[in-house]
């Protein structure tokens, strides 16, 4: 009898390190691998999604398509593949079908074989464009079912919804876990429903995230699944995934086969053990087992960001309020699968409502055109009182949103001008509107520069001679050795040492935020009713009102930007703009007067 194959897809350039270290691994430090990865027997490696993409532009100053085409060159016999977000693509918005259209082309022209298509709202109406477009440029496309638990989701809703891609076109339908909520059983049953009425290849992606991800993988094999998704264990476990070497090994064992070669993958994991020591700033401290996700169901992607931006804003003892908070704002939203951009508007709501202290206080644009049907169909109700508030008395809509859009491309091609030397920047700016602005105007300044990273905590300490020195205070001395530090992106910083010889701890608080922005200084707080401050720390993205403008109680006078979601911070008084002490770009916390109205 000949061995049953099980083919492995690993998510190594993709949504390992996005899990791990917020999506930062570069170019550079992927290229070394390919050879090992390229020869190992991988059926596919997932190296491309909207979080790298992101990434690149706005922090590596990377460009997303040159590295595409750079992985093309040294992976020839792999499959490469991407994670796509249907009708979103890689952005946080619907775009007009003529852009989808252009994506999936050009993602088709520079590389990528295998799409990986879903919507965070599981409404296969937002698939329909990408997955024509996927089929007309040649290429795998691959139906999603985004799992999620709640009283409107089960087995049979997801079959249903399975069949419906099959009847669409798709190549295979993959199961996409990403909070690890799988529990073997449930995976049983919906592989073995799925292979039993469908005639497609099942593809697993779960997240290690509650610590359950390898026994699904044993339940999915018994149900007959076809694929599994693994992370090279350099880059597997916690908010990531089953570690590829140990799921080769037990397959290899229990008699299937793979294809691939333990001694190659071992020489790509020991440089990617390397590389990850480079990132350390990026670790997160939730990226063990975390089976709080088996209430909260955040995502380990979200789930590392959301503790990031928490920590930038000084709040992470928040974090346990905030995950309490997302299911309540998820049973409002009708129960959306938590997955971009879902994940990031129900999280960015809930932070709202934890650190306003009231709930849905501030409602994000976001979360108002979710409302309004801007996303597609939610799986459940939605909680008319809140759709009533947010939306008022603007229309509902309930068709395909797409249908709405007009076509778009040589208006944004028009929009950034010189600027996109290819239809492939233009799609960058399509993307990212600001991030690749600024991203393609460096490009041609010549003056894209990554952000920096921190050196190796024991660099700093090994032969730095500086760390010993002795103070004198009040006529009395003291030796001080400092031993280390924590990283300096956070606001509050803490500095371990000795003195004499007892070890002690220090807090300082930085005013570093204040240099930064391109603010006078830093910004007086908020005395009065007339001071229009922010009730999230965030950035200005859009200023509404000059001095002299009259304004009315409830009225927009700025926009800003918090966890990727945009909210419009409302007058509190009616009265004339006396000042305004902000503009686009400035970075503002709670407090810090902003515009003012007497
Ligand atoms: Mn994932």
């Amino acid at each position: 009898m000949s061995k049953r194959k099980i083919h492995i897809t690993d998510v190594i350039l993709r949504d390992a390190h996005q899990s791990l270290i917020a999506t930062r691994m570069r170019t550079e430090d992927i290229l070394p691998a390919c050879e090992w990865l390229d020869q190992a027997g991988y059926w596919s490696l997932e190296c491309w999604g909207g979080a790298t993409f992101d990434a690149c532009v706005r922090f590596l100053k990377e460009d997303p398509w040159a590295r595409l085409r750079q992985l093309k060159k040294a992976l020839p016999n792999t499959r490469l593949q991407m994670l796509l977000r249907g009708q979103n693509l890689l952005g946080y918005r619907h775009y007009a079908d003529d852009v989808v259209e252009a994506f999936c082309q050009k993602a088709a022209d520079n590389g990528i074989d295998v799409f990986r298509i879903f919507d965070a709202m599981n409404d296969v109406r937002n698939l329909e464009t990408s997955i024509k477009a996927v089929k007309k440029a040649g290429k795998h496309a691959q139906g999603t079912l985004c799992y999620t638990i709640s009283p409107v989701h089960g087995t049979q809703t997801f079959l249903d919804q399975a069949k419906t891609m099959a009847d669409m076109g798709v190549d295979s339908i993959a199961i996409k876990d990403m909070a690890g909520l799988l529990t073997p059983q449930a995976t049983f049953d919906l592989v073995s429903a799925l292979k039993k009425n469908l005639e497609l290849p099942v593809f697993l992606h779960s997240h290690y995230t509650s610590g359950m991800a390898t026994m699904c993988h044993w339940a999915a094999l018994d149900a007959g699944v076809d694929h599994l998704d693994t992370a090279l264990s350099a880059f597997a476990g916690g908010t990531s995934h089953p570690p590829t070497e140990s799921v080769v090994a037990a397959l290899h064992d229990a008699g299937y086969e793979t294809g691939l070669d333990l001694a190659l993958l071992e020489q790509a994991n020991n440089h990617f053990r390397n590389v990850r020591k480079k990132y350390h700033q990026f670790e997160s401290e939730y990226n063990g087992v975390d089976t709080a996700v088996l209430m909260s169901q955040v995502p380990g992607g979200m789930m590392s960001n959301l503790a990031n931006q928490l920590k930038e804003q000084g709040a992470l003892d928040k974090i346990r309020d905030v995950f309490i908070e997302i299911p309540k704002v998820r049973a409002d939203l009708g129960y959306p699968p938590l997955v971009t951009p879902t994940s990031q508007l129900v999280g960015a709501q809930a932070v709202a409502n934890v650190l306003t202290g009231k709930r849905y206080e501030t409602i994000t644009n976001e979360v108002k055109k979710y409302l309004q049907g801007w996303y597609g169909q939610a799986p459940g109700e939605i909680n008319q009182e809140l759709q009533r508030r947010a939306v008022g008395n603007e229309e509902l809509i309930d068709e395909r949103p797409a249908n709405l859009l007009p076509n778009e491309f040589h208006k944004l091609k028009s929009q950034i001008g010189d600027l996109a030397e290819s239809e492939e920047d233009v799609l960058t700016f399509a993307m990212f509107p600001d991030q690749a602005r600024t991203y393609l105007e460096q490009r041609q300044a010549g003056t894209l520069q990554p952000e920096p990273l921190e050196p190796l905590p024991s660099a700093g300490q090994s032969g730095n001679i500086s760390t010993e020195f002795k103070i004198t205070v009040h006529g009395e001395s003291y030796d001080v050795h400092v031993t280390g530090a924590s990283p300096t992106s956070e606001t509050k910083r803490r500095f371990y040492m000795t003195i004499d010889g007892v070890p002690e701890e220090i807090a300082l608080e930085s005013l570093g935020e204040f240099q930064k922005g391109s603010g006078p200084g830093k910004r007086e707080k908020v005395t009065n009713e007339g001071q229009v401050t922010t009730t999230m720390p965030g950035n200005i993205v859009d200023v509404l009102v000059k001095e002299g403008d009259d304004v009315a109680a409830g009225e927009p006078v700025l926009v800003i930007e918090a966890m990727k979601m945009e909210t419009e911070i409302k007058a509190p008084t009616s009265g004339k703009v006396a000042a305004v002490h902000i503009q686009k770009g400035d970075r503002v916390t709670p407090g810090d007067v902003l515009v003012e109205i007497g």
